[in-house]
C-alpha cells in the first residue's frame, strides 16, 4: 500500500457529505478481544450452542457461568484502542455521521462514539426475558448465577443477539437508513460473512457511496464492492490517515 492511496483515501473521507462507518470484530482485536471464528477465535475455545436461545434458557445453568467468564471477566475488561479513537474524532470533527457496528463490546462508545447503530445489541447491558428490564451488567451482581430480575424473577440474558434471535428492529432500520444516505463508508475489520449486517456496506455502495475498507486481509467486500483497500491493522491505518485528515 503507497502513500498515495493513504493520502487518496484521506481526501475522499474530508470531502465526504455524509460518511458511515461499519465495523466488525477486527477493530477490536487489538484491545485483545479475538474474533469469533479462525485461529484463537472465541468459537475454537467455547461451545457456540451456550448462545443458543433455546439452549440458553433451557440450561441457564451451564450457560451463565461460561458467559460471565467470556463477556464480563474477559470482554469487560477491554479498553478502546487508537482505531476506536480515531473514529470517535472523526465524528467529533463532523466527518463520521454515523457508526454501524456488528461489535458487542461498548468500545466505540467508551471512545466517544455517540452515534453508534449496535446491530447485534450490547454485551454491556443485561435485559429480563420475562418483562425486558433493562440493567448495565456492571451494576448487577454477578456473583450468584444464573442471573435472574431483580423486578419479576424472569431470567436475565445479556442485551445481545444470541443464535436464533432477531436483528433489533430500530438497530437495522437506522443502519439502512446510514447506508443508503452515506457517500463514504469505511469497513473496518469484518469479514462479510455474517447476514444481514453485510448487507449494510452493500447498500451503501447501492447507494454510490465510495467503499473504503480496512483489514489486513482480504474479505468478501474486497472482491465485491471496495474501491480502496487499505490493507493492515486498524491503528496503523488510522495512524496514517491521521497525518492527513488533520
Ligand atoms: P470476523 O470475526 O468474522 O472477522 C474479523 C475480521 O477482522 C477479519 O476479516 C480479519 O482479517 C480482520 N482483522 C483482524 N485483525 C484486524 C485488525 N487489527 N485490524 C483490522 N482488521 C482486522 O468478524 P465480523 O465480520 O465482525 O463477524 C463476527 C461476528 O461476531 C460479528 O457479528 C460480531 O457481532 C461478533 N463478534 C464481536 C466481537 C466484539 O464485540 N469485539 C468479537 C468477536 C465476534
Amino acid at each position: 500500500m503507497s502513500s498515495t492511496e493513504i493520502q487518496n483515501a484521506a481526501e475522499i473521507i474530508r470531502l465526504s457529505k455524509h460518511c458511515m462507518a461499519f465495523t466488525g470484530a477486527g477493530v477490536s482485536v487489538e484491545s485483545g478481544i479475538p474474533p469469533f471464528r479462525g485461529e484463537n477465535s472465541i468459537w475454537s475455545r467455547y461451545d457456540p450452542s451456550l448462545l443458543e436461545l433455546r439452549y440458553f434458557k433451557s440450561h441457564p445453568e451451564t450457560c451463565w457461568p461460561v458467559i460471565k467468564e467470556i463477556f464480563y471477566d474477559f470482554f469487560g475488561k477491554a479498553k478502546p484502542n487508537a482505531a476506536h479513537y480515531a473514529l470517535a474524532k472523526l465524528e467529533q470533527d463532523g466527518i463520521i455521521r454515523a457508526l454501524v457496528t456488528q461489535n458487542i463490546d461498548n468500545l466505540h462508545q467508551e471512545a466517544g462514539s455517540r452515534e453508534v447503530y449496535e446491530f447485534h445489541g450490547n454485551s454491556q447491558r443485561l435485559v429480563c426475558l420475562q418483562c425486558d428490564f433493562h440493567e448495565m451488567a456492571a451494576e448487577a451482581d454477578l456473583s450468584v448465577l444464573p442471573l435472574y430480575c431483580p423486578k419479576c424473577g424472569g431470567l436475565m440474558k445479556p442485551d445481545f443477539i444470541f443464535f436464533g434471535e432477531q436483528i433489533p428492529e430500530k438497530a437495522y432500520q437506522l443502519s439502512m437508513g446510514a447506508a443508503r444516505k452515506s457517500d463514504v463508508c469505511i469497513v473496518v475489520g469484518s469479514t462479510g460473512e455474517v447476514m444481514p449486517a453485510a448487507l449494510i456496506p452493500a447498500e451503501a455502495k447501492r447507494s454510490g457511496a465510495v467503499i473504503i475498507e480496512i483489514n489486513p486481509e482480504e474479505s468478501l467486500f474486497t472482491r465485491d464492492i471496495t474501491d480502496i483497500h487499505l490493507r493492515g491493522k486498524a491503528s496503523e491505518i488510522f495512524g496514517l490517515l491521521n497525518q492527513y485528515l488533520k
